[in-house]
């Protein structure tokens, strides 16, 4: 998961960068920040993103977004500004992309279980009697009341697919308000390029090569003030009976997408949109991608099983 970033200060820095690390939405999250390199913008940004987990963490009871599933088929939820925006661009970007990112693929999620130590395969007619359910018009937003319903009570919100690039460009936008202007947010392969690597260059994001050990990469993505946020069928997954399950379901089946794509990286300012068109254009496959990404003006960069790069630009 992890994304390899070539930057480097140059000469005419007058500070050294200074990096922080932390575990939180469930993966390891890095700010380096290249001008004012100040610890304690990086500390504020940490308890913003550490803020937003805990609003939007389905596993933990208290989250807004526990509260939300709990109350499927029950009662509207009121939440919080934070977490109503995202859930808002969740639908919207649900819609935009007709259906490939979904983020009520909640309770099929559970049972595929990516993240449990015990692996298996979950039964195909339950798979299939909750995709059943997974309808987009059910997530029911009231802006007046600032409330979320989830008119099915089978049906569970997941932000996994969109949460860390929403909290990838809340955190660049937090730094820019504190007067640093270039950075690097990397919450787990989920980077927020701010500004640019020095006057008039780009910085240069490395993409994980699916194939080898951390830390080599296949292509590189040159950007300022942007996203790179990837997606890919070697990040979470595992094996039963000579068969890979990863983790990016098609929503159509709530089983593993069955893609030519192998890792798909989207280029775009909007940290949220690149998350879930990342997601999406997995599902899609490299075709149906490349007209997407068109069609909402983002950069691409996809890796195909046939070992194809493809590249689009903004
Ligand atoms: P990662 O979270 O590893 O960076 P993604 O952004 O592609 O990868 O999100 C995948 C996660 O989102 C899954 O673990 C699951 O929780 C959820 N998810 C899986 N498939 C979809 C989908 N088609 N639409 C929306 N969310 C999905
Ligand atoms: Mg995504």
């Amino acid at each position: 998961m992890l994304i390899v970033l070539l930057t480097s200060c140059l000469l005419s820095c007058s500070q050294e960068p200074i990096t922080c690390h932390e575990f939180m939405m469930d993966t390891q999250c890095a700010i380096t920040v290249y001008d004012r390199a100040d610890e304690k913008y990086i500390e504020q940004t940490f308890a913003l993103i550490r803020d937003l987990d805990d609003r939007l963490d389905r596993y933990d009871e208290d989250s807004e977004i526990a509260m939300i599933n709990r109350n499927a088929g029950i009662a509207p939820v009121c939440v919080s500004e934070q977490t109503f925006e995202i859930v808002s661009r969740a639908k919207a970007l649900s819609e935009a992309t007709d259906g490939a990112f979904n983020p009520l693929l909640g309770a099929i999620s559970s049972l595929w279980a990516f993240d449990s130590p015990v692996h298996e395969v979950p039964d195909a007619a339950l798979v299939s009697s909750l995709v059943e359910h997974v309808d987009i018009d059910c997530l029911v937003l009231d802006e007046e009341h600032m409330s979320v319903f989830l008119t099915d009570g089978v049906i569970q919100l997941d932000l996994g697919a969109i949460a860390k690039g929403h909290a990838s460009q809340m955190a660049a936008d937090h730094l820019a308000s504190c007067g640093v202007e270039r950075a690097i947010v990397n919450l787990g392969g989920n980077v927020y390029c701010l500004g640019s690597r020095s006057p008039g260059e780009d910085w240069v994001v490395g993409i994980q090569n699916p194939q080898a050990a951390t830390g080599g990469y296949f292509a590189t993505v040159r950007c300022s003030d942007a996203a790179v946020v990837t997606s890919g069928s070697y990040q979470r997954h595992f094996e039963v009976d000579g068969v890979d399950y990863h983790h990016i379901l098609d929503p159509a089946t709530g089983w593993p997408a069955e893609s030519d794509i192998v890792s798909v990286s989207i280029i775009s300012p909007d940290g949220a949109l690149a998350d879930a068109l990342s997601t999406a254009c997995f599902v899609l496959g490299s075709r149906g991608a490349e007209d997407l990404c068109r069609r909402m003006g983002v950069g691409m960069l996809v890796l195909t099983s046939s070992g194809e790069i493809i590249r689009l630009d903004a």
